[in-house]
């Protein structure tokens, strides 16, 4: 079985009893599907299997050490955004060729590791980050492969938090007004760069293939506009974004993705690479949480359950719907009428849905919440001193425990207090 399916009413992970899983670790935690994940990654490959290129994972979608030793085991590069990542990916067994380093605000040491390590490129994203990495290249007697990260101005239609290809974000060299091709030409001629290519990432959670198309177009003429200047453009990483479907859990779009790309790079000589992050894990995992308390509003219920917003912010940051189930399907439940999900941390914006219709749930009811795999575990924080959720990973029938729940010792070791 491949990710999470039912059977007899009771909620299996490749296989594997969920309800079994909630006793053996406790909650909250996260559940990962290893045939999942790998299904993903392979359905991508496959879409784009006529072209020359390379998939590098987006860590920061799940960046769990054994998610990233899965992925890579099945040829997966890293798509990394920090210093910290780079070094996940490389413990995780990531060839550091393989090795994409993306955002706008790296840090000279971040760019040292990373020229140390050897990695495959650094996608720049201003001039004043070009000045820095050549410098840096220059201190250590190296070569930085660059890639020019532009902005082509689209919008791809997505939450304004995720958004990150208009011309207003923070994001990539603007190509309108002849900035992108200025600076390709002035990394072309630095003696410690080598010139990599272009780079575009519009944002994330992307369902409509429109704005990718909108986007690769200009980052094609821009490339090309380039290479009939003489200059080399060997590589066009096509960045993420390729959305998922949070509310009906339908398959992702991999072949429509494929065919595009297909279409509009197909024999143009360009390396390709893509750094899909979510499509690769969201729907290969699941929160795993359990009813503490049910208790009567005004016009609903709450749910008070023990997962909050400190282990998946989704729901609060992005106003994000995930489908949530009872683990063991009540037989004939009718709906009670609407119920807020909530969590035990101090604020109204603690909740992981709202105004859901659900049949009656009990103390001690294990809910799942589907589509947790992809900016869940990674964006969680202790707020309110609540030790991380934990995360399994099943492979090939084989529970692993990635992440140990920590103990209340262990997460206030990490603190000193002098003033006691
Ligand atoms: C976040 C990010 C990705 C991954 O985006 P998904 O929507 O998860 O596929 C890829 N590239 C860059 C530069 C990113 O910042």
């Amino acid at each position: 079985m491949q990710g999470f399916e039912r059977k007899d009413g009771a909620l299996l992970v490749d296989g594997l009893s969920v309800a079994a899983l909630a006793d053996q670790f406790g909650t909250p935690s996260y559940i990962y599907s290893g045939a999942r994940l790998l299904a993903n990654y392979r359905q991508f490959a496959k879409a784009i299997s006529g072209l020359d290129c390379q998939i590098h994972f987006a860590v920061k979608a799940n960046s769990a050490l054994g998610v990233i030793s899965l992925l890579a085991g099945a040829g997966a590069g890293a798509d990394i955004v920090s210093g910290g990542e780079l070094e996940r990916a490389l413990r995780a067994g990531v060839a550091a060729e393989k090795i994409i380093f993306s955002g706008v605000g790296k840090q000279d040491a971040e760019i040292a590791a990373a020229l140390r390590a050897g990695i495959g490129q650094i996608n720049a994203e201003s001039a004043a980050e070009i000045d820095r990495i050549s410098l840096v290249a220059e201190q250590m007697g190296c070569i930085a492969p660059v890639a020019l990260r532009v902005n082509v101005n689209v919008d791809p239609g997505s939450h304004a938090k995720i958004s990150t290809g208009q011309a207003s974000t923070k994001f990539g060299i603007p190509t309108a007004d002849g900035q992108a091709a200025h600076l390709y030409r002035r990394i072309s001629t630095d003696p410690h760069i080598r010139a990599a290519g272009l780079a575009v990432h519009i944002g994330s959670q992307i369902r409509d293939l429109a704005p990718f198309e909108a986007a690769y177009t200009a980052l094609l003429s821009l490339a090309e506009q380039l290479q009939e200047e003489g200059l080399e453009v060997p590589g066009l990483d096509l960045g993420g974004g390729l959305g998922v479907d949070y509310q009906q859990s339908q398959p992702t779009d991999f072949a429509g993705y494929g065919a595009l790309v297909t279409r509009l790079f197909g024999n143009r000589g360009y390396r390709l690479g893509f750094e899909p992050g979510r499509s690769i894990t969201a729907d290969a995992g699941i929160l795993l949480t359990r009813t503490l308390y049910i208790k009567p509003g005004d016009d609903k219920q709450f749910v008070i359950v023990d997962a909050a917003m400190n282990d998946l912010l989704r729901p609060t940051l992005y106003e994000a719907f995930h489908l949530i189930e009872p683990v063991a399907e009540k037989l004939a439940s009718a709906p009670v009428g609407l119920v807020d999900i909530v969590g035990p941390v101090c604020e109204t914006g603690d909740y992981l849905a709202l105004g859901r219709e659900m049949g009656q749930l009990a103390r001690d009811d294990l809910l799942a919440v589907f589509g947790a795999g992809a900016y869940g575990a990674v964006m969680a924080s202790t707020y309110n001193t609540r030790p991380e959720a934990a995360e399994i990973l099943v492979v090939d029938g084989t529970v692993h425990c990635l992440r140990p729940r920590r103990s209340l010792d262990d997460l206030l070791a990490a603190e000193i207090n002098p003033l006691v």
